[in-house]
């Protein structure tokens, strides 16, 4: 690769990575941070600010990648930290009932009416896990259908065409996964209706529930087509089966009630992870109040969480959401018109430089796809140049963007970012792609 740009010194944090290895397969505690499908040695983030992260180093990043996606308000927001320490100093846990809970679950419910009654857990992967439990329980069926590239977490029965860590790394699913498991979840092609009306054709009776995220970011970013999630809702109640909206990643980010109140679909159950922790690990289940009261005490359907509900979750996700409603008619159009400007311009440097990529995205949430297009579903995005994403990635991370380190991520921004990170991104793209073309 010839071009102007220079990598920046990375000395700690390479030596930091080294370190981690010793200790960590990978050098990581969770695959995708360690830059396999990008190459190169991942930097170390000593701290981040608003819109930016410092390295180990020094070395200053727009951040793209919003920890995954809950950052939506930028690192370190005032009003996140400051409820964050004043809940630590009553102490980080107690393992029992704290009104911050209910404090909480009341600003999710306003802005998720699909949800009557809820769960907090500590991952998004619980959050699912617990809603296909309860799912079986209320059907009593045990099939399960999901989409290809469509991630929930980790559990078994959910690893299978799994998205973007899988994907990435051309795992059919993952090993340690019975077959047995396996053989309970189908995996359709998303945004094609037909394969779903087969599938209950071929499994009268036997499928319990649709989980699925509504807008797909785990397979990078790829939005419903019209009438699909109307399709689905109408498909699960005439056969007796649940939809399960999986809005870990796009809740609170596409809209303040997610993707149900962007599409106005209904679900049956809904789960959230990422935003609703406010940068702490919180994930929710929640949904209509007969299959919720199904769940140990009041019913038959076991889920517990030493952890759930910890006041210091509880708190950054009660600033975090209580920011959002209270300031949503500025946030979510300033979130739009800041993606709008930054995606469309790279796209158009993109095309400058006669690179093929396909934009998508919903909000402040989207994909360059290095490919001509379209992209409405995990086999078309597939389809993209990986090898020339990667260069494009290192050539924006040696010039301070930090994109997420997968073709198959969706990028985030947040309230943070404005014209000044929009107009260096913008010209850190312009020469990146000529690397890319290199
Ligand atoms: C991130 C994610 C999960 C898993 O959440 P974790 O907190 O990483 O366990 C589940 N579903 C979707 C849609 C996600 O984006």
């Amino acid at each position: 690769m010839s071009s102007s740009i220079s990598t920046p010194d990375r000395t700690r944090s390479q030596a930091l990575q080294q370190r981690a290895e010793r200790f960590f397969p990978g050098g990581v505690n969770s695959p995708v941070r360690a830059f396999r499908a990008v190459g190169g040695a991942p930097p170390f983030i000593a701290s981040a600010q608003g819109a930016y992260l410092t390295d180990a180093d020094g070395n200053r990043y727009i951040d793209y990648f919003g920890s995954w996606g809950p950052m939506i308000l930028g690192h370190a927001f005032p009003p996140v930290v400051e409820a964050i320490q004043q809940a630590a100093s009553r102490s980080a846990s107690f393992g029992a009932s704290t009104a911050a809970e209910a404090d909480l679950a009341e600003r999710v419910v306003a802005c998720y009416p699909a949800i009557e009654k809820l769960r907090f857990v500590s991952s998004g992967t619980e959050a699912t896990m617990s809603a296909i439990r309860l799912a079986r329980a209320a059907t009593n069926r045990k099939i399960i259908v999901k989409f290809e590239g469509c991630y929930h977490g980790h559990a078994d029965g959910l690893l299978v065409k799994a998205g973007s860590g899988v994907a990435t790394f051309g795992i059919p699913g993952s090993a340690g996964v019975p077959e047995e498991i396996a053989h309970l979840t189908l995996a359709l092609p998303f945004n094609d209706l037909s394969a779903v009306e087969a599938a209950f054709a071929a499994h009268p009776g036997q499928i319990a529930a649709i989980i699925l995220e509504p807008v797909v970011g785990n397979a990078g970013c790829i939005a419903p087509e019209p009438g699909y999630l109307a399709g689905l809702r109408a498909l699960t109640t005439r056969e007796g089966a649940l939809l399960i909206a999986d809005e870990v990643m796009c809740g609170f980010r596409i809209a303040l009630g997610g993707a149900l109140q962007l599409y106005g679909v209904d679900a049956d159950l809904v789960t959230l992870g990422k935003i609703v922790g406010g940068g702490l690990p919180v994930g929710v289940f929640g949904g209509k109040r007969v299959l919720m009261d199904m769940l140990a005490p009041l019913g038959p359907v076991y889920q517990a969480g030493t952890l759930s509900g910890n006041p210091l979750a509880m708190a950054a996700g009660f600033a975090t959401i209580g920011y959002l409603q209270a300031h949503a008619a500025e946030v979510y159009p300033r979130l739009e018109a800041t993606s709008k400007a930054v995606t469309e311009g790279v796209a158009r440097a993109a095309a400058k430089a006669g690179v093929p990529v396909t934009l998508n995205r919903v909000g402040a949430m989207w994909t360059w796809f290095f490919t001509p297009g379209p992209v409405t579903n995990y086999g078309q995005a597939a389809q993209s140049d990986t090898g020339a994403f990667g260069r494009f990635h290192h050539a924006m991370l040696d010039q301070g963007i930090w994109l997420p380190p997968s073709q198959f991520e969706a990028a985030f921004l947040s309230t943070a970012h404005g014209p000044a990170e929009v107009e260096a991104t913008l010209a850190a793209a312009g020469e990146a792609f000529k690397a890319v073309r290199a």
